[in-house]
């Protein structure tokens, strides 16, 4: 058993919702980061059987908080900084921890200015690893959630490239700027650099590890307010079986995904396998368009296929005439053991989970 602080499920994470549940399936103790003592109650109360010493939550209201001293660069110089950090009292615990998984990041494309995404991003990296370091010295290891973003090069041709844990995505602060899609990939990029500046520059006593993923899939486990609320990776779905993409498949974007369940194994067994610390994990299953997506729910789902694109509408979520980009997921496959499933497991059981949270979606 290992003793784990986990970032991301102050509100709604669908990342962090899984990795919690895929903690206390293979019986590690864990403390969540909420927002607020009602949401903190609300999870103790989805798991009744289970001790403080297995489930307990700390507030952390806003991880960008820097208690107004320093002075702020969007870049991530952010580390130079000497400043109280939000997840100072939340690393320190009494039963001490041995993990921190940190997937808390704002993931949305509707930024209006660049900082809304880079500061939390990077304050929240930078300074869940000034905090441990200061005050959590039995901690071993720190896992940190960066992206496929923050390796993909949107400017380079992606016919031939197959990209791996040793790309890094180049966009600069000037580009951070030019559209919501390069705010959130600038965030990704520029807070994971910090993080590996940070072990180079201060050698401190725990390893890090980054998570690679490309886009997300799979069923929603957390409660949701409404499906307006639903994460940005799974809309998708949500607008192709409501009728709000028929008259256009939305483009792909990128042409990669995980499953969620997938991808919460790896953020445990990264902290469960010693050899997985220094290391970033590329964590994709495989190619996907919306296309795929579209058709697996007019296959498997005959209630929503009159809501459907067809045809011409389709075309822009295929994939692109000249190509798409390669990856490499061997490292994620070898150290870690993860085993990748299928698009159509996916999407089947990410329809499920939107049917839960409301059946008359289905109702023609
Ligand atoms: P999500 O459901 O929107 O979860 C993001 C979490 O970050 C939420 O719990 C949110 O809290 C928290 N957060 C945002 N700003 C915060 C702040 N200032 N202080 C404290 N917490 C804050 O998104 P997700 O899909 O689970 O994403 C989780 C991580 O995976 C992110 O790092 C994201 O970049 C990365 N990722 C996601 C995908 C994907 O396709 N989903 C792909 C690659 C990487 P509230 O709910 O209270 O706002």
């Amino acid at each position: 058993m290992t003793r784990v602080l986990l970032t991301g499920k102050r509100g709604s994470g669908f990342i962090a919702t899984h990795v919690l549940e895929t903690l206390l399936a293979r019986g590690h103790s864990v403390v969540t980061t909420v927002r607020s003592q009602q949401k903190a109650q609300a999870i103790l109360d989805a798991h009744p059987q289970l001790s403080k010493d297995r489930l307990d939550c700390a507030i952390v209201e806003n991880m960008a908080r820097v208690d107004g001293r320093g002075s702020l660069s969007i870049t991530y110089a952010f580390l130079k900084l000497t400043i109280d950090l939000a997840f100072d009292d939340a690393v320190v615990s009494e039963l001490p921890f041995e993990a921190v998984i940190h997937t808390a990041s704002p993931y949305h494309f509707h930024a209006k200015d660049a900082k809304e995404l880079l500061e939390p991003a990077i304050i929240g990296t930078t300074g869940i690893l000034k905090s441990v370091q200061k005050h959590a010295p039995s901690v071993k290891c720190v896992v940190v959630t960066s992206s496929f973003a923050a390796i993909n090069n949107i400017y380079a041709k992606a016919k031939g490239k197959v990209y791996s844990e040793a790309d890094w995505c180049p966009i600069t602060e000037a580009q951070a700027n030019d559209n919501p899609a390069n705010a959130y990939r600038a965030s990704k990029t520029f807070a994971e650099r910090a993080a590996w500046d940070f072990i180079k520059n201060e050698n401190p006593s725990f390893n890090l590890t980054v998570i690679n993923p490309p886009l997300v899939l799979g069923p929603v486990a957390h409660n949701l307010a409404s499906l307006s609320s639903l994460n940005t990776s799974n809309e998708r779905i949500r607008d192709l079986i409501t009728g709000a993409a028929k008259e256009r498949c939305p483009p792909t974007g990128n042409y990669l995904y995980v499953d969620v369940r997938d991808l919460a194994l790896a953020h445990v067994l990264a902290i469960e396998k010693p050899e997985a610390g220094g290391k970033r994990f590329f964590t994709v299953s495989s190619h996907f368009s919306n296309k795929e997506i579209a058709e697996i729910i007019g296959q498997e789902f005959p209630q929503f296929k009159d809501r459907l694109p067809s045809g011409e509408a389709l075309i822009p979520g295929d994939y692109p005439v000249d190509g798409v980009y390669g990856f490499d997921n061997s490292r994620a496959r070898e150290i870690l053991g993860v085993p990748f499933r299928p698009l159509k497991e996916s999407v089947v059981d990410a329809v499920h989970s939107l049917l839960a949270f409301d059946p008359k979606i289905g109702i023609q």
